[in-house]
């Protein structure tokens, strides 16, 4: 069973010892959730359950940290002021955020103590924490690997509509707030030509976005099986494409190089030089 046919996740209130985490990407991250709803057939998060074995697949289980709110509070008596990443290993405003809240309690206790919250997520349901970070220094980020409905409901089934993803950089820059996007992961094929790639970042300038990364499809673990059932059902014709722009090293150093060339110059057409960075 692919992903994208799994409803109603199982569910398991898991309370943790600690929530504030060092992290590789900034100086913490923090992550109220194990697992993800949103199910993306790409994410990279899916080696997790190497250290937390379900009999679900990645997508259709979440553990809750019920005890968040109380053990960052405790965390932050000591921990010295820096940015966190929310989140680095699940979507903090994936939709049981809208019951337990957690996400937005532990953003609301870190903005209180000066910490800076770089907020990353595919949900609309960010827009409810709008009012803790107004004022503060926290960034909102949303992901987008695509502004195909139909390719984004196959590979993020139960994220946010690409739209509303946008709308949430929208109202972000309205409230004053600094706001980023993540292009990415571009789809190989489906959506990542250079036009592909200037209507993004045309998407983005539109929208005033102060940060805005591109990112390529990279072969993490565990991230092959679920994209190779997904391209036997729905594209059957890319599965060998895939594999060797992923896997053989001549073709996806070529691959690559392509994809910089597009960014760049569409980067440069739009005039947003100083506001991309390829990650590609
Ligand atoms: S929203 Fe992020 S963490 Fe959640 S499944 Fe998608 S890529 Fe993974």
């Amino acid at each position: 069973m692919t992903p994208m046919q799994e409803q109603n996740p199982v569910i398991r209130e898991t309370p943790c010892k600690t929530i504030l985490g060092k992290s590789g990407i900034g100086d913490y991250s923090l992550n109220c959730y194990g697992g993800c709803e949103h199910a993306c057939v790409y994410c990279y998060a899916r080696f997790m359950q190497r250290f937390h074995p379900h009999e679900q697949s990645w997508g259709a289980y979440v553990d809750v940290k019920t005890n968040a709110v109380e053990v960052l509070e405790r965390q932050l008596r000591r921990a010295a002021p820096g940015n966190v990443f929310v989140s680095s290993a699940c979507d903090g405003w994936q939709p049981l955020e809208a019951e337990y809240s957690l996400t937005r309690e532990c953003c609301r206790l870190l903005v209180r103590h000066g910490f800076q919250v770089n907020a990353l997520t595919k949900s609309a349901l960010i827009l409810r924490d709008l009012d803790i970070f107004a004022g503060s220094t926290a960034r909102v980020g949303v992901t987008v690997t695509t502004l195909d409905p139909r390719l984004a409901a196959l590979w993020e089934p139960h994220a946010s509509p690409v739209e509303d993803r946008l709308r949430v950089l929208e109202e972000a820059h309205a409230a004053g707030l600094h706001t980023s996007v993540m292009f990415g992961p571009l789809l190989p094929f489906l959506y990542d030509t250079y036009e592909n790639i200037y209507a993004l970042l045309e998407r983005a300038a539109a929208l005033r976005v102060d940060t805005i990364w591109v990112d390529a499809f990279n072969p993490r673990p565990m991230v092959w099986e679920a994209t190779a059932a997904l391209l036997d059902k729905e594209f059957p014709g890319l599965r060998e494409r895939y594999q060797r722009v992923l896997f053989s090293p001549p073709v996806r150093h070529a691959y690559l190089a392509a994809l910089r060339g597009h960014i760049a110059t569409a980067a440069e057409r739009l005039k947003i030089m100083d506001r991309v960075s390829s990650c590609v």
